[in-house]
């Protein structure tokens, strides 16, 4: 399985918070990790390997919008900052309509992305 995660710069303390929960889970050898260029610097970071696409102004998102349409993304974690501005706005809004286009399950917050990962501790018993 591969996960995308994004995290908007006001969310990046969150998402690595939520990296660092997570790191079992993650560092298992069925999760691949993708991430925008600044968001996957915090995920190596913290411990992981992760494919880094461009940083998400740059068409970082546009990116990985493109892999999920090929197929190879098979989940999107979106750490978005409702209170931000940010300049490629139709990039993220790209991204979230071809995840509804291609029935990918996202996560734009904390709390969803949690229970997505709940799921998946559960279905690795
Ligand atoms: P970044 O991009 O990980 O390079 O900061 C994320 C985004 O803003 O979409």
């Amino acid at each position: 399985m591969t996960i995308a995660i994004v995290a908007h710069d006001g969310k990046k303390p969150e998402m690595v918070g939520f990296i660092k929960d997570h790191l079992d889970l993650l560092k298992s050898q069925k999760i691949t990790l993708v991430a925008t260029g600044t968001t996957g610097t915090h995920v190596q970071n913290a411990g992981l390997e992760v494919t880094r696409m461009e940083s998400g102004p740059y068409g970082g998102d546009a990116q990985i919008a493109s892999r999920l349409v090929e197929g190879e993304i098979n989940m999107v974690i979106f750490f978005r900052d409702p209170l931000g501005k940010h300049p490629h706005e139709v990039d993220v809004n790209m991204l979230m309509r071809l995840c509804d286009v291609h029935n990918v399950p996202l996560a734009t917050n904390l709390a969803a992305a949690t229970l997505f990962f709940d799921s998946l501790k559960d279905a690795a018993g």
